[in-house]
């Protein structure tokens, strides 16, 4: 776990960077830091590996304080990716990854083989492996650069807007490919983005600064979205996504007729839903009255029939449709079922209409 424990960090031209910072990461999550240009967070990022020394406070990996730890020491416990991958650009890729296992002490063989692991485990072919960074894309390069921060086997990475310099495809790529490197990994890291879906999208834990380098809000990305702490907040979270232009008018509920309902809500709608093929099921209604249309395969993954509450409130219907929404954030294309305060499937909804009708009081 990281800690800031009232951090601040105050240039002498009287600019005040991070303010008083109270922040927990935590362990094996990633953080996600966010906010709008010049509020401090590659300041934050970088006191953390002694980039900057804090001017007052503490931070502290594991509870011990990085202000008595060694720097050179310390860097090494630390993973960093920066914007433009920062290799070294007179040796190869395999090289640059290299670099590290042999400062720990390993052969030139075992360093070269330590590095072609590490190149493909971020997706990259061994034929790119002696090749020379200007002949590798931005993208290209981005993965060396996490493979390299990744080659000390650090507890902790520190990332400051790793995909940024990328186009949109690559860039949505890269992301895909680091949550599930994550997965496997499982280490402590913080992301600076200027990006407020590229934060909720990767951050398990999404802290929003504000000009002044002031904490305005740090929680999950559902809370963000559904409970914003402020004004300033909502702004930043809602205007970026437009999430608040969005209505129930995208609930998709195709309704058709057909002979034979193949679900029912009641007690065999938990097994239509936890049904895994492709068929499209008829749901209807106690009263047997078709409602829609769902694709088990479709509905987001987190969606198992306990979590559809058939004979909800309308706080119930919330909790079941944050429970989607937080599912279907990471695969925001997916859907999910949504039941209204009688337990009555009204449709599918996509994550942007479920924060709309998570918004809207008249469910
Ligand atoms: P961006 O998103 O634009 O990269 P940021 O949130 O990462 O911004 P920082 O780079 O942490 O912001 O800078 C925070 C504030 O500190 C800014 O107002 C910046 O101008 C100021 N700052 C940074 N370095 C110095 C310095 N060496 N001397 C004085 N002010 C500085």
């Amino acid at each position: 776990m990281i800690t800031f424990d009232k951090v601040t960090k105050a240039y002498p031209d009287g600019t005040t960077a991070v303010n008083e910072l109270d922040l927990e990461c935590p362990s094996g999550k990633i953080t996600a830091l966010v906010g709008p240009s010049g509020c401090g967070k590659t300041t934050s990022l970088r006191m953390i590996n002694r980039l900057i020394e804090p001017t007052s406070g503490t931070i502290s990996l594991d509870g011990e304080s990085t202000a008595d730890m060694d720097p050179a020491l310390l860097r090494r416990r630390i993973g960093y990716v920066i914007q433009h991958a920062g290799l070294f650009p007179h040796r190869t890729i395999v090289d640059n990854v290299a670099t590290m296992p042999k400062l720990l002490g390993k052969t030139k063989k075992e360093a070269r083989t330590r590095a072609m692991e590490l190149l493909e485990t971020v997706g990259l072919a061994a034929h790119f492996a002696d090749r020379y960074p200007w002949q590798l894309s931005g993208g290209q390069q981005q993965r060396v650069g996490v493979a390299r921060a990744l080659a000390a086997d650090p507890a902790f990475m520190l990332m400051d807007e790793p995909f940024s310099a990328v186009d949109p495809v690559v860039r949505s790529q890269l992301q895909d490919e680091f949550l599930r490197l994550q997965k496997e990994i499982g280490k402590t890291i913080i992301i600076v983005t200027h990006d407020i879906d590229e934060a909720l999208k990767l951050g398990d834990q999404v802290v929003v600064l504000r000009t002044g380098g002031v904490l305005a809000q740090a929680a999950t990305p559902l809370e963000l979205l559904t409970e914003p702490a402020d004004e300033f907040v909502a702004d930043f979270v809602g205007r970026d996504r437009g999430y608040r232009s969005l209505g129930f008018a995208n609930l998709d509920g195709r309704v058709d007729t057909v002979a034979e309902p193949v679900a029912r809500l009641g007690d065999s709608a938990g097994e239509a839903l936890a049904r895994t093929s492709d068929d499209w099921l008829l749901v209807v209604d106690p009263a047997n009255k078709p409602i829609g249309w769902v694709q088990p395969s479709k509905v987001v993954g987190s969606i198992r029939p306990d979590d559809v509450n058939l004979s909800g409130t309308v706080a119930d219907v919330h909790g079941t449709m944050r429970a989607l929404l937080d599912a279907a954030l990471s695969a925001p294309s997916k859907r999910g079922v949504v039941v209204d305060g009688d337990g009555v499937l009204v449709g599918t909804v996509t994550a942007h209409a479920a924060v709309a009708a998570i918004e809207s009081a008249d469910l």
